[in-house]
């Protein structure tokens, strides 16, 4: 689909437009790229359910208001803050299959839990996650920022991409707890037994097969 990753070895840096995105900017954009310039950042990837219509499934808006705070905060304090927001909709897989997702998660035997987060994703689309990380930093390289002060994700796959095309990652943000919906625990707590950042410790085997979800007549 993208000849120019092949035909154009002159390009050091390629965007591909691959969904689409949009970078919001916080305080003066004229400064970034300079070593002196603090940066902070939230790539968030898409999520209309919890976005636009607050769906209290999962930790999306929370995350994105929070990470807006962030990327403000910075900005009063001269440097710069950014929200890329990435239009990979339910991890790529996009809205329809998400919600078939939501819908097994919340009918299978056993309830809503995080012990079985992921496999309910894999038994619906054949996978896990369609997205990409590997190419999300080019977005990065295109401003000119190689260090991220203060980063306002838990993704241990975005920050492993980040790090691995030598951009430095200060401080990661974590959501902070009173922000998480009851219901978005099931997703936090499987997250954080895959590898995601936090400040705790993971949940154990016991904890995850607890059904801590919303049940399907509540
Ligand atoms: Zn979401």
């Amino acid at each position: 689909m993208f000849p120019e990753l092949v035909t154009r070895p002159d390009l050091k840096v390629f965007l591909p437009p691959i969904g689409g995105m949009t970078l919001y900017f916080f305080g003066d954009v004229s400064q970034l790229g300079k070593p002196e310039t603090k940066v902070a950042c939230r790539v968030h990837d898409e999520c209309n359910g919890s976005d636009v219509f607050g769906s209290d499934i999962c930790t999306c808006r929370p995350y994105l208001a929070h990470g807006i705070e962030v990327c403000i905060e910075m900005a009063q304090q001269g440097g710069v803050g950014l929200v890329v927001y990435n239009r990979k909709e339910g991890r790529a897989l996009g809205e329809v299959t998400k919600f078939l997702v939501y819908n097994a998660r919340k009918r299978q035997v056993g309830g809503d839990r995080a012990e079985t987060y992921f496999a309910r994703t894999e038994c619906i689309a054949g996978v896990q996650d369609m997205r990409f990380q590997e190419l999300m930093p080019d977005v990065f390289h295109w401003l000119g920022i190689k260090r991220i002060d203060r980063w306002a994700s838990m993704s241990n796959m975005k920050h492993g991409a980040l790090t691995a095309q030598g951009i430095e990652v200060v401080e990661q943000v974590a959501i902070p707890d009173a922000l998480i919906p009851a219901d978005a625990r099931v997703e936090i707590d499987a997250k954080v037994a895959a590898g995601y950042f936090t400040s705790y410790s993971p949940p154990g085997a016991e904890e995850l097969a607890l059904a801590k979800g919303r049940g399907l007549h509540e």
